[in-house]
């Protein structure tokens, strides 16, 4: 494999575009810091606790890390009472509303946290404009374990909204003490034009300080965005129910690029590389590298024979383990004794 430069992507696009069949692999891709801190919290746990160790729904949403985990001895539910009394439990990457944590409380569970830190802000955020007596508007997909959990901290007070018509018939009790906060994992283009309906809707609303769209989310849409226009297809490896990966295939094909979101290699369907000569190949924040690794093969075999990284921004975040992991790294006795 050898690595390009975005420059030299436009200028093949712009003048003598090649018809080498070839795979453009986008970076940054793949594992968030959040992803990378939630699956060490597992393993860890398992490492340090032994099996079994209950994990509150899909520690981050891949089929094939969920898969692993569970071989390994993690136990996923959907809810706490499926966990036994005085056992321990994780809570995913997605975060948990407070009405959870009193669930864990009142069954006496240990509880380990591994909600990325850029959810909780969100929700330090929330609890933050509620105590202030605004009315709050969520920006995201209802049915998303983030927003569940968001929603939770002040849910007499927040409306969930996905669409401008729904930001239209929004009703609350002041219009001049709304604020708004959005899911980390929407489109950014989504995002704004969703904030701008709300702002010619209320115009005082306020909102975060930074926006609630997370670096993972914009690095891997910012790297599509550049490379899209460049390549005839954009593979998205990533599972149906991952927000941010659901987004990248969006992005692409708002470019006019044709795009699929795929869990695995296998997923490919030859009829899709017709007629294509270049394929950008991408992973959501919790596609594991193993299984982009996969998709090149299968293309290089498919006649694919160059393979260029593009670099489209440098990407270095790293997230600490949460004190109760350390603390509880430092006091257990060693499995086995
Ligand atoms: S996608 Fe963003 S918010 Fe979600 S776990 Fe990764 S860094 Fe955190």
């Amino acid at each position: 494999m050898t690595t390009t430069t975005l420059e030299r992507v436009s200028e093949e696009q712009s003048g003598n575009k090649t018809k080498t069949k070839r795979v453009l692999l986008l970076k940054p891709r793949g594992f968030c810091a959040g992803v990378v801190r939630a699956i060490d919290i597992v393993q860890i746990a398992l490492e340090t606790f032994g099996a079994p160790i209950y994990v509150r729904k899909e520690i981050v949403h891949n089929s094939y890390v969920v898969t692993d985990l569970a071989k390994k001895g993690a136990i996923f539910v959907n809810e706490l009472d499926e966990v036994p009394e005085g056992a321990r439990v994780i809570y995913s990457a997605h975060g948990v509303s407070p009405a959870v944590r009193e669930a864990a409380k009142q069954r006496g569970l240990k509880v380990i946290d591994a909600t990325c830190p850029l959810v909780t802000k969100v929700h330090v955020e929330a609890i933050k404009f509620a105590k202030q007596g605004y009315s709050l508007v969520l920006v995201g997909h209802r049915d998303h374990e983030e927003v569940e959990g968001t929603q939770g901290e002040a849910p007499d007070v927040t409306q969930v909204v996905s669409t401008v018509e729904e930001v239209a018939a929004l009703v609350v009790p002041d219009p001049n003490k709304v604020a708004y906060l959005t899911q980390t994992t929407l489109s950014l283009d989504e995002a704004r034009y969703m904030i701008e309906a709300l702002k010619n809707k209320f115009p005082n609303i306020i909102g975060p300080h930074a926006q609630d769209i997370c670096y993972a989310t914009e690095n891997r849409q910012t790297a599509v965005k550049n490379v899209a226009h460049g390549a005839d297809l954009v593979l998205v490896v990533g599972s149906r129910n991952s927000s941010n990966s659901n987004r990248l295939v969006e992005v692409s094909k708002n470019l006019d690029t044709n795009s699929y979101l795929i869990d695995t290699a296998d997923a490919i369907q030859p009829e899709w590389l017709e007629g294509v000569n270049t394929v950008a190949v991408t992973a959501g924040a919790s596609a594991p590298e193993v299984l982009v690794k996969d998709v090149v093969e299968y293309l290089q075999a498919m006649g694919y024979g160059s393979v260029d990284e593009v670099e489209v921004m440098p990407e270095n975040v790293r997230f600490g383990l949460p004190p109760e992991i350390v603390q509880a790294i430092a006091s257990a006795p060693p499995v086995g004794r």
